[in-house]
């Protein structure tokens, strides 16, 4: 059932809560906003629960809830609970940029949060600022700190990287893992939509990164973990952690793709680059069954493309990242 024409098998929905977000993070959001979804245009907790119980009967047995910010939405540890509660799901994760998980750690684990993936692109707090446009970079570390504390495992720091901005700090991240059991991940920037004209040249492909790493720490060594992503992941001896990199741009990784995106205005997205989507919010609007939604979804899977070209598909694209959740 969960296998599309090329074979691939889809197990693997994120899930889009909210366009709205409380950073600005100059790769994804311009500095003003983006026109947001009206908020009856967003799709309800009972609206999600529904979509995600006629997928998990594809097939479906990973959910990762993003955004825009997923925290900011009220009562997210409602959903996690519910989405738990769906027989075939295995696994919950969320990705965020941390800033209110400082708040919110112990209502997320009494919800039955487990693993979560935490993005930073700076230690510094001035570059964390540039980057962010916001000052909370006190926030993200207390976040990620408490998430330690607290036995989540993993914890996956994503980092974007940029060159001339952040490529400095390489080094430091990757220090993170020796004392600590976080799974840093370096991820290429991408030129992205209306902030695509952004600049190309701030692209630093994973191998470049790479160098970089082996040049201060040794050959790394690729490590076996069960990630679940697009990351390839590699370990330093006697570090706690590991590092991973996940190449959008250099390394085409269709052949291994394993999932299907929702959005928080209620498309179902089947790549992450291309710009097609389908409407699934109108199927449910008019009242279909999860009987109906299960074949709906079985059927768009066909869609999925098999490969694409990236860098012309992400250029102007129609949708910016906050609103697809990356
Ligand atoms: N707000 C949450 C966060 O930042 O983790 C979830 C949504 S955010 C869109 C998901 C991921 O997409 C983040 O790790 C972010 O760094 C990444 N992202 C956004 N725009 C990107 C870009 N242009 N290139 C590479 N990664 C990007
Ligand atoms: Fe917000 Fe995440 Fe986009 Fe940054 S990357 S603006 S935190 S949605």
């Amino acid at each position: 059932m969960n296998r599309d024409k090329f074979g691939r098998k889809i197990n693997y929905l994120r899930i889009s809560v909210t366009d709205r977000c409380n950073l600005r993070c100059i790769y994804c959001m311009p500095q003003g906003g983006i026109k947001l979804f009206p908020h009856n245009e967003i799709l309800s907790y009972e609206e999600i629960i529904k979509i995600a119980k006629a997928s998990s009967n594809i097939g479906i047995d990973t959910i990762r809830i993003t955004g825009g910010e997923p925290l900011i939405r009220k009562n997210i540890p409602y959903l996690i609970e519910e989405l738990k509660k769906i027989e075939s799901i295995q696994d919950i994760a969320i990705t965020t940029n941390g800033i209110l998980l400082n708040k919110m750690l112990p209502e997320l684990i009494s919800a039955g949060l487990k693993r979560l993936n935490i993005s930073l692109d700076s230690m510094k707090k001035d570059r964390f600022f540039e980057i962010t446009r916001q000052d909370a970079l006190f926030e993200v570390l207390k976040g990620i700190e408490k998430s330690l504390d607290a036995g989540l495992y993993p914890i996956k720091i994503n980092m974007v990287v940029i060159k001339g901005l952040n490529d400095d700090e390489i080094i430091s991240f990757v220090k993170l893992t020796e004392k600590h059991p976080l799974i840093v991940r370096f991820i290429e920037y991408m030129p992205w939509g209306s902030l695509g004209k952004w600049d190309e040249k701030k692209i630093i492909s994973a191998k470049e990164i790479r160098v970089i790493i082996e040049r201060e720490f040794g050959k790394i060594l690729p490590a076996n973990i069960n990630s679940k992503g697009p990351a390839d992941n590699f370990y330093i001896n006697g570090f706690k952690g590991f590092v991973g990199f996940i190449s959008p741009l250099s390394e085409h990784f269709c052949g291994r793709c394993n999932r299907i995106r929702l959005t928080a205005d209620g498309k179902l997205r089947l790549c992450l680059f291309s710009q097609q989507e389908i409407d699934i919010k109108s199927k449910l609007r008019s009242g279909a069954s999860i009987e109906e939604l299960t074949s709906f979804i079985c059927n768009s899977i066909s869609l999925k493309p098999e490969k694409i070209d990236i860098i012309n598909h992400i250029k102007n694209h129609p949708r910016e990242m906050s609103q697809i959740g990356g």
